[in-house]
C-alpha cells in the first residue's frame, strides 16, 4: 500500500481537483489520501478569525467567501444526485458550526490559541469531505481520533508512540482508498482539537506511511520537484531527480518549501522512499528521495536560503576556556521555545554565533542577556545584540564529503563577486555548508553560486550567446555582464562567438 499527499493547490481549483480523482482511482493498490485545506482556505480562516476578534464586522464577508468556494466546489466537482444532497448537508453544517465560532468570537472580541486552532481545523474537515465523496470508493477517516499531540514547552509536539498504536489499529484493515483530513490532531490528554502546524499535512502523510510500514509516500504538490535553487531567484534552477533523505533534510529544513521538515525523519527511519509529484504535471519525473541515490557527478545537489536572519553573538574574553558556556547559551534558548538554525564557534572560543529567525531575535537576546548578567556586569562578556537583516544560504549534497575544494570554490567565487561573509559553519558530516550574507547580497549571492556550481559549459556559452541571465539592463548590457562575470569566475576562454 501507499499513502498519497495532495497539497492545497492540488485541492484548490475544479481542474486540479479532478486530477486528484483521476491520479488516485489509476492506483491499483489499496492507498490512503491525505488532503489539506482548500488552497489559501487555511490563511483564510486565521484572518476571519482576527478580524472578528478585532470586532470587525467585515468578518463576515471574508467568512461568505470561505463559504461560497466550498458550495461552488461542491456544486462544480460533484454531480447532482443523492451524494450531493448527503454531501451539501454535511459541508453546510460544518459551515454552520464555523459561522458560530465566528460570532462568538466577534461579541466576546477575544480568540484563544484554542478557539483558532478549531478554527483553522475546518480547513481540513471540510476538503476531506468534499475528496472523499469525489473519489470512487474512498472512507473518510477522522485523523482527530488517532493522530494524537502533547503539550511541550508551549507546543504541540506529535506523540508519536502512540500516534503509531492508534493509526495501525484505525486501518487494520484498509479500503481499496482512506481519505484522510492532514494537519489537524488533538491533545492526547485534554482531546482538544491542535494542528501539526502550517503546513503540517505532509507529516501527517509521513507519520501514518511510517506506522503502517507503506511501499511508499507520496507527496503530490504544484511543483515539480525540488530544484537546485529557489526558480523565482534563479531562472537556470532545474529539478533534481535524485536525493538522500540526508540531503532532503538539509534542502528543505531551509528554504526550499517542498516538504514540511518534519516529513522526512518518520519515512527515513523505516526507510520508505518519499517521492515529490507535481498534480498539474504528472507525467514529470518529480523527486525520489531515498537511502542510496545515484550522486551523480556534481559536487553539490542543491542551494537553499532564508532571508529571515539574525545573528546572535555571544562573546568575550570572559569566555575562553571556561566550560559550560555554550551549553547555557542553548539550555536559555531551549526554555524559551527559540529555535536555532546555525552555530558557529570559533577555536579560540571567544565567540559563538547564533542563527535564529528574526522575530526571535528581541527574545533571544533578553534571555541570554540575563542568563549572563553577571558576567556581562564584570565586562567578561559584552552585551548580547542581534544583527538583523541578514541571509542565510546553504549549500548541500552528499558529494561534498569526497570532493575537496568546495568551500574554496564557494568562497572564491563569494569573494571575487565582492560579496562577504559574516559567519559560517560546516558540520563534520559535510553535506552542508552555511554561511550568512546582508539581505541586500542574498540574490547575487544565490546566482554567482548556482552559475558557479551548475551550470555546463554550454549554459555559460549560451547565457554568453543568448543573453538569458539574469543581471539587468539592456540585452547588450547583460551579455557584456554575463560574459565579464562567468569568464573571470571560470577561467573561461570563449573562443566562439556566434
Ligand atoms: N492547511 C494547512 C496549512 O495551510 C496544512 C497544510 O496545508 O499542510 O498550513
Ligand atoms: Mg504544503
Amino acid at each position: 500500500m501507499k499513502v498519497m499527499k495532495f497539497g492545497g493547490t492540488s485541492v484548490g481549483s475544479v481542474n486540479s481537483i479532478l486530477s486528484v480523482k483521476q491520479i488516485v482511482e489509476a492506483v491499483e493498490e489499496p492507498v490512503i489520501v491525505v488532503v489539506s485545506a482548500l488552497g489559501g482556505i487555511t490563511d483564510k480562516l486565521i484572518n476571519t478569525s482576527q478580524m472578528a476578534a478585532k470586532g470587525d464586522a467585515a468578518y463576515e464577508k471574508e467568512y461568505r467567501e470561505i463559504v461560497n468556494r466550498h458550495i461552488e466546489m461542491v456544486y462544480t466537482v460533484i454531480p447532482a444526485g443523492d451524494a450531493r444532497t448527503v454531501l451539501l448537508d454535511k459541508v453546510n453544517e460544518l459551515l454552520s458550526e464555523l459561522k458560530d465560532i465566528f460570532q462568538g468570537i466577534y461579541l466576546i472580541k477575544d480568540l484563544s490559541s484554542k478557539t483558532s486552532a478549531t478554527i483553522v481545523s475546518y480547513g481540513e474537515r471540510l476538503s476531506s469531505i468534499i475528496v472523499a465523496s469525489l473519489i470512487k470508493g474512498a472512507v473518510w477517516y477522522d485523523s482527530r481520533n488517532f493522530i494524537k499531540t502533547e503539550k511541550k514547552h508551549a507546543k504541540h509536539i506529535l506523540d508519536s508512540e502512540l500516534t503509531t498504536r492508534l493509526v495501525k489499529e484505525t486501518f487494520r484493515e484498509l479500503p481499496e482508498v482512506a481519505l484522510v483530513p492532514g494537519f489537524i490532531s488533538t491533545d492526547k490528554n485534554s482531546g482538544e482539537v491542535t494542528n501539526l502546524g502550517r503546513g503540517g499535512s505532509d507529516y501527517t502523510a509521513s507519520v501514518i506511511a511510517a506506522a503502517l510500514n507503506a511501499d511508499s509516500l507520496e507527496i503530490w504538490t504544484d511543483v515539480d520537484g525540488f530544484m537546485t535553487a529557489d526558480p523565482r531567484v534563479i531562472s537556470t534552477a532545474y529539478t533534481i531527480n535524485e536525493l538522500s533523505y540526508v540531503e532532503a533534510m538539509e534542502l528543505c529544513n531551509f528554504g526550499a518549501k517542498v516538504v514540511y521538515p518534519p516529513t522526512i525523519y518518520p519515512v527515513c527511519h523505516k526507510n520508505i522512499p518519499i517521492l515529490i509529484k507535481n498534480t498539474f504535471n504528472p507525467q514529470g519525473e518529480g523527486t525520489i528521495i531515498k537511502q542510496e541515490v545515484n550522486s551523480g557527478s556534481k559536487a553539490i545537489k542543491g542551494i537553499s536560503s532564508i532571508n529571515d536572519t539574525s545573528l546572535i553573538t555571544v562573546t568575550g574574553l570572559g569566555m575562553v576556556g571556561v566550560i559550560g558556556v555554550n551549553f547555557r547559551i542553548f539550555k536559555a534558548l531551549a526554555q524559551n521555545g527559540i529555535s536555532v538554525f546555525m552555530v558557529s564557534q570559533a577555536s579560540s572560543e571567544n565567540s559563538t554565533s547564533i542563527g535564529v529567525r528574526n522575530q526571535d531575535a528581541a527574545l533571544a537576546c533578553e534571555v541570554l542577556n540575563e542568563e549572563f548578567s553577571k558576567e556581562i556586569e564584570m565586562g567578561e562578556i559584552s552585551p548580547v545584540v542581534a544583527e538583523m537583516n541578514l541571509a542565510t544560504i546553504a549549500i548541500v549534497g552528499e558529494n561534498m564529503k569526497h570532493t575537496p575544494g568546495i568551500a574554496g570554490k564557494l568562497f572564491g567565487t563569494l569573494g571575487r563577486n565582492g560579496i562577504s561573509v559574516i559567519a559560517c559553519a560546516q558540520g563534520a558530516s559535510e553535506t552542508n555548508i552555511s554561511f550568512v550574507v546582508e539581505s541586500k547580497s542574498l540574490r547575487k549571492s544565490l546566482n554567482v553560486i548556482h552559475d558557479s556550481f551548475f551550470l555546463s559549459e554550454y549554459q555559460v556559452l549560451n547565457l554568453f550567446i543568448c543573453g538569458t541571465g539574469t543581471v539587468g539592463g539592456s540585452l547588450i548590457e547583460q551579455i557584456r555582464c554575463q560574459q565579464q562575470r562567468l569568464m573571470q569566475e571560470r577561467g573561461l576562454k570563449l573562443k566562439v562567438v556566434a
